[in-house]
């Protein structure tokens, strides 16, 4: 029996495509109609979604809301290399128009985060920048909402995977909305309470001084007197490790880029073999110094609550992955191959590296991370495999921290 699923923020979806109950791994996605490889399955803005707070201190110029990168493809090439003489080919393609003064953006104007438009400048005053904006505090390290990051920053070093700025948006907007009682309803079908395993995920996420951490950015989320009216969660240790479950569980990481947007433009134009090559040396060289000089952060990057791709469960050999191909935070997720009628719908929660690990490895950070044994094709078809021990396996992080503990 298929759901409801066409949610407020659902932008579009394959024909066929529908949430269903599945016997054992609670909803899942569905498609009654087949889909063809390369095929957009669905398209969805996110409920809430933030930039991560290690990436912002790269100084991203990118729309506070739906973090669509403000910057050209050259300028943003030109930052992250601190190469300030490059010059890229073809910038007429380039999403963001190339102006002598800035490109078009909206300020608040109380703290002057930019916007892409007054539509999201409209929509985050709406929803939550009312009661988060921190006027002409923004920078002051006194402010409380400036403390919880720096709290946050220090327990959670990159690789980032989640932001207690997230927590705070979606407090944020509780706080702000006419009807908190829906929207709490909204955000509660992401956490299934029915697990007490909430101080693990937490602790996944928050690392070896998890307990300290926790209490310090508890008790700093106070200070923000922010939506706990509402969301007694917000006010207790416990509370505060299922919000973190929450998004650990359920953010969807986000990358936006107006390079990667530029670089597939210039892939699509009809160039002379002698341009092309010229072309992809200048590109190659700028993402060879751009990854010398800011390595991880080439991206803005942040994570999101997205309530129909939430739905979809995960294959350590998927059938479909989630891009953000339009430089913003709006999802498009894309078949990997072709999807019989009937078939499920699977991406992969795993990183490409994690997935190239042993069927061990794989479901040993899927049982802690997202509470599940993995049962998919790849991980039955292996069992019995004599396990190998790869030097990853052996070097885990998890495993430190394991040891820590005791
Ligand atoms: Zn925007
Ligand atoms: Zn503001
Ligand atoms: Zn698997």
């Amino acid at each position: 029996m298929a759901c409801s699923f066409l949610f407020e923020n659902t932008l579009d979806t394959a024909p066929g495509v529908e949430v269903q109950k599945t016997q054992s791994k609670g909803k899942g996605l569905f498609t009654k109609q087949m889909i063809r490889e390369g095929d957009a399955i669905l398209t969805e803005r996110p409920i809430v979604c933030c930039q991560f707070s290690w990436n912002r201190s790269y100084n991203y110029t990118a729309c506070h809301h739906c973090m669509k990168s403000l910057e050209t493809a050259q300028n943003m090439c030109r930052r992250l290399s601190s190469n300030y003489a490059l010059e890229l080919p073809y910038t007429d393609t380039c999403c963001v128009r190339m102006t002598s003064d800035v490109p078009p953006v909206k300020k608040c104007p109380r703290c002057s985060v930019p916007f892409c438009s007054d539509e999201c400048y409209d929509v985050s005053m709406m929803q939550y920048h009312k009661v988060l904006c921190q006027g002409g505090r923004i920078k002051d390290l006194n402010h409380p909402l400036n403390r919880l990051d720096e709290a946050w920053k220090k327990s959670h070093y990159p690789p980032e995977t989640a932001t207690v700025m997230l927590v705070a948006r979606i407090a944020a907007m509780v706080e702000q909305s006419d009807n908190p009682n829906d929207l709490l309803a909204r955000f509660s079908q992401f956490l299934d309470t029915a697990h007490d395993d909430h101080s693990n995920i937490a602790h996944k996420l928050l690392g070896p001084k998890f307990t300290e951490q926790v209490e310090t950015i508890t008790s700093l989320f106070q200070d923000l007197r922010l939506g706990t009216e509402h969301m007694l969660k917000l006010k207790t240790v416990v509370g505060m490790q299922s919000m973190f479950a929450l998004i650990g569980m359920n953010g969807q990481g986000i990358g936006t880029s107006s390079v990667s947007q530029y670089v597939t433009n210039v892939d699509n134009l009809t160039l002379t073999d002698e341009e092309r090559a010229s072309a992809d040396a200048v590109i190659d060289q700028a993402y060879e110094d751009m990854e010398k000089v800011s390595g991880q952060f080439l991206n803005c990057e942040g994570s999101g609550l997205f309530q129909l791709a939430s739905c979809t469960n995960h294959s350590c050999e998927p059938n479909a992955e989630v891009t953000f191909p339009h430089n913003s935070s709006n999802m498009v997720m894309v078949a990997l191959r072709d999807i019989a009628a009937d078939e499920e719908i699977c991406i992969s929660y795993l990183d490409d590296c994690q997935r190239g690990r042993s069927r061990h490895s794989r479901r040993k950070h899927l049982r802690e991370n997202y509470v599940f044994e993995c049962l998919c094709q790849k991980c039955e078809g292996e069992v019995g495999e004599v396990s190998e021990t790869s030097e990853e396996d052996i070097g885990d992080d998890d495993e430190e921290w394991e040891d820590m503990e005791d």
